[in-house]
């Protein structure tokens, strides 16, 4: 087995189920010390049961990234646990779709309170310890969405304005040994999908066979093709790639 994150501590956001638990069992069977934030407690107690049984360290906790306070203090209870986090992965997030003429204000609001808010206060939070170490690896999960997708203009901007959080953050971070980049998935199945497709009245089968016919490899995403990617970036030797967005969808996009 590989101990690529031996000794290094991962946070992941939105962490106990789909793409964000796939992406801490993957730093897990690495060998890192994973710490899942969410605001979902029962998917929070199932993860922390299924990482026990394989014999992983997690460190759970109820936390919503749209609030300061709760993010300061979780961050805080995570140095004082473990004294110091080396990746963090801003991966929390819903969708409100719908088409821009009947789009609500609240739902234009949670959508960029939990991506772009939620990221904001994890990284401000976050950065504080990794540049007193002089080393971090921040990954942000974007999305193919952020290329314009219909129904999804609060998501697609909130997705599209993680790709410039992320160079941002690069440019300012690069000098203490920390780099910045993001994953844009395309399709891939998880709860949130299978919500999509349930809005938009079809099954989820129906759905998966309609994003397959465009996507070039012929298959859809599993939250494990991502976590793949969000690893590459969180590698040390990975010092020389920051600002970058990594489309993962199967082909230049979906
Ligand atoms: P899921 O809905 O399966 O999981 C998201 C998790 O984030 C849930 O546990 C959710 O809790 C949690 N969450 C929501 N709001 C907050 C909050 N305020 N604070 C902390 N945690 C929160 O989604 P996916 O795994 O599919 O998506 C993960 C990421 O990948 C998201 O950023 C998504 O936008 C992105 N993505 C997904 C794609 C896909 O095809 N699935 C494609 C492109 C990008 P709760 O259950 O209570 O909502």
């Amino acid at each position: 087995m590989s101990e690529r994150f031996n000794g290094r501590v991962a946070v992941i956001t939105g962490g106990s189920r789909g793409i964000g638990k796939a992406i801490a069992e993957q730093f897990a069977s690495e060998k890192a010390k994973v710490v899942v934030l969410d605001v979902n407690e029962e998917a929070l107690a199932a993860c922390t049961e299924d990482f026990r049984s394989k014999g992983y360290e997690i460190f759970a906790r109820k936390a919503d990234v749209t609030s300061s306070i709760e993010v300061n203090e979780a961050v805080e209870e995570v140095i004082s646990q473990y004294g110091h986090i080396d990746i963090l992965v801003n991966n929390a997030g819903v969708i409100r779709d719908n088409l821009l003429y009947k789009m609500e204000d609240a739902d234009w609001e949670m959508v960029m309170d939990v991506h772009l808010k939620g990221s904001f206060y994890m990284t401000r939070a976050v950065q504080a310890h990794m540049v007193k170490q002089k080393y971090g690896r921040i990954i942000n999960i974007s999305s193919t969405s952020a290329l314009g997708n219909r129904g999804q203009v609060n998501y697609s901007a909130a997705k599209a304005g993680l790709q410039g959080f992320t160079k941002t953050l690069a440019i300012e971070l690069g000098r203490y040994g920390i780099t910045a980049n993001s994953v844009a998935p395309g399709f891939i199945e998880t709860d949130m999908t299978k919500a999509t497709a349930e809005r938009i009245g079809i099954t989820f089968e129906q759905l998966i066979e309609a994003s397959v016919s465009v996507i070039p490899v012929g298959r859809s995403g599993k939250p494990e093709d991502i976590a793949n990617a969000v690893a590459f970036f969180a590698d040390e030797k990975s010092s020389f790639i920051s600002g970058q967005v990594l489309y993962v969808a199967g082909g230049p996009k979906n």
